[in-house]
């Protein structure tokens, strides 16, 4: 599914939101920020909308744009932005998804080997407008919300006034605030957005190791570790719920086991830890070869460390892993995570009795998917699955790891200006009042 496509416009100006509505419907906002939805070129509806969005062939007229295939799923209640000197269309809000997400900003101050969004040194404070003015028009039975970038927390007041808002306008709906918490490590800042009161926010902060050395090289940014840690703590000093991430891969997949037991030991108070696929596709995809592992290829370590966090106490989750990978015990621990519009499944998978329970395949991971797909004959399954019966995992193509051979990647120098350009946005926050 595309969230981005461009068509043929019969306007002009600057950029603009608008909610899709179809003609006859209540709006929720005045009728400049409406996009009627037709299947004709009808002008009298531009009374009451400030574009006609034509699904049909009919001659445009002005103010008109083109429904663009890639976005005939379009329907009222989504929010799209159009860019007329581009001839854009952008998709920020669909009504009919759970996985909504609130893209905050470009920039990053680390620049992750596996980041799936690389950062880049851009002015995208319109982002930011754009979210602030589309709160309102989100309906209130929305239950979740993702908030992410880049680094949300490099906005500071920005990113606390979209967390006000969204508590305001969306008093129900869960918050899902993706962060790498080095920005924490200011306890003021922490306490900043717990004076928000959000009912129900979840802050995600990845930790890919339980060592500084390992953990600051897979994040391309020397104290890096120290900075999460800190930053995990004062989260927790001041209450936030927290969800620990870890990306699995060749890089990562060994110690595991070693990671749980740092975790169940120095950080008890997080709310979740969860177990994450890789998503091929930016610097993750840059760094294929260093980075990619099957996964049917790291269950004996990944099936230690849940056992570890579980006999902790911690609640634990194994995300955009597709159930026929993962060995009987863990599966009860996969959530359907991928989101919609980049979610995929194999041919074979029609087959398959978990395919309502699996998260399947990112689209950029259809390629290279794993080999060890099976489907379930049936499901609940015991362990009617070809590779759970195999028995403990076993390499399935000659691997070693390039901690081993001495050929780990070598950074992402793409992301160097990033990250100093952000340090002065750093320097910024270490005084806040
Ligand atoms: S075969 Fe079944 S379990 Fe495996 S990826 Fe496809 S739907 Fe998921």
């Amino acid at each position: 599914m595309k969230l981005v496509a461009k068509t043929e416009f019969c306007l002009d100006g600057d950029p603009f939101l608008a909610v899709v509505e179809q003609p006859g419907q209540p709006f929720r906002g005045p009728s400049e920020h409406r996009a009627c939805l037709a299947p004709a070129a009808d002008s009298t509806l531009l009374r009451d909308a400030r574009v006609v969005l034509v699904a049909g062939f009919d001659r445009l007229s002005a103010g008109m744009v083109r429904l663009p295939p890639d976005l005939a799923y379009l329907r009222s209640g989504d929010v799209v932005r159009f860019h007329p000197a581009r001839s854009e269309i952008r998709v920020l809000f669909r009504s009919s998804s759970s996985h909504n997400v609130l893209f905050l900003t470009e920039r990053c101050n680390s620049r992750c080997l596996m980041c799936s969004q690389p950062p880049r040194d851009v002015r995208d404070d319109y982002l930011v407008d754009d979210i602030l003015r589309m709160i309102p028009w989100i309906p209130k039975s929305t239950t979740e919300l993702g908030i992410t970038g880049g680094e949300p927390t490099l906005l500071y007041g920005r990113l606390l006034q979209v967390l006000q808002a969204a508590k305001q306008h969306l008093p129900s709906t869960s918050l899902h605030l993706l962060s790498n918490g080095r920005l924490f490590r200011y306890l003021r800042y922490a306490e900043r957005v717990a004076a928000v009161q959000h009912p129900d926010m979840m802050i995600g902060i990845p930790l890919y190791a339980e060592t500084a050395s390992d953990h600051d090289y897979l994040v391309q940014a020397a104290g890096a570790f120290d900075q999460t840690m800190l930053g995990l703590l004062n989260l927790g000093r001041v209450g936030l719920r927290i969800e620990v991430r870890m990306v699995v891969h060749r890089e990562t997949y060994r110690r595991l086991p070693q990671f749980a037991r740092f975790v169940a030991r120095n950080l008890p108070f997080v709310a979740q830890v969860v177990f994450m696929g890789l998503e091929l596709i930016g610097y993750a995809r840059t760094n294929l070869d260093a980075l990619w592992i099957d996964p049917a290829d790291y269950q004996a370590e990944l099936e230690r460390a849940v056992d570890d966090l579980v006999a902790a106490g911690l609640t634990v989750g194994i995300l955009n892993h597709p159930l026929c990978l993962l060995r009987p015990a863990l599966r009860a621990y996969a959530h359907q995570s991928i989101s919609d519009w980049k979610n995929v499944y194999l041919p074979g998978c029609v087959a398959c009795a978990a395919r309502d329970a699996c998260c399947g395949f990112f689209t950029s991971n259809a390629t290279r998917p794993s080999g060890h797909i099976r489907p379930f004959a049936d499901w609940p399954a015991s362990c009617d699955n070809v590779y759970a019966a195999s028995g403990p995992a076993q390499p399935s193509h000659g691997y070693r790891s390039a901690r081993d051979n001495g050929s780990r990647p070598s950074g992402n120098r793409q992301g160097e200006d990033v990250v100093s350009s952000c340090r002065s946005a750093e320097s910024r926050l270490s005084a806040i009042p």
